[in-house]
């Protein structure tokens, strides 16, 4: 993974932990390196049958045209912004994948130029996984 990846999975990991979505999502534990701590970006969550299954929690944009004021993503909000393109999300998940870190991803995203443009990306990543 290069310099300009592992920085955009660093903030795009890190503003997609306030989805709780994951039993992990408020994890607190830092990624050092060592045994045990958690991974940038992979939660856990449970399956129907009760399986837990580690998933790649990512956005894949925190540039938002919105102002929700509740959101870490709102557009009056200080803070680092990064944006994947949608070949970056489909080698990131496989890179992952293949090296049994996850065994799904978790997507959302802010919303850039409108909600058609982003959801198109959303789906255009999506069927690369059908
Ligand atoms: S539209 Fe979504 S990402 Fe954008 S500010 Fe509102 S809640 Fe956050």
């Amino acid at each position: 993974m290069n310099d300009r990846i592992r920085e955009k999975l660093s903030i795009l990991a890190d503003a997609a932990k306030y989805d709780v979505s994951c039993s992990s999502s408020g994890s607190k534990r830092k990624n050092d390196g060592d045994i045990g701590n958690a991974s940038n970006g992979i939660c856990h969550t449970y399956t129907e049958d009760g399986r837990c299954v580690s998933l790649l929690k990512i956005l894949l944009t925190n540039h938002c045209i919105y102002d929700c004021a509740f959101c870490v993503s709102r557009k009056s909000n200080d803070v680092k912004r990064a944006a994947f393109t949608v070949d970056e999300v489909v080698q990131l998940t496989m890179n992952f994948y293949r090296r049994n870190y996850i065994e799904g991803l978790f997507l959302s995203s802010g919303i850039f130029k409108n909600a058609d443009y982003t959801m198109e990306r959303l789906l255009r990543i999506v069927k690369n996984f059908e």
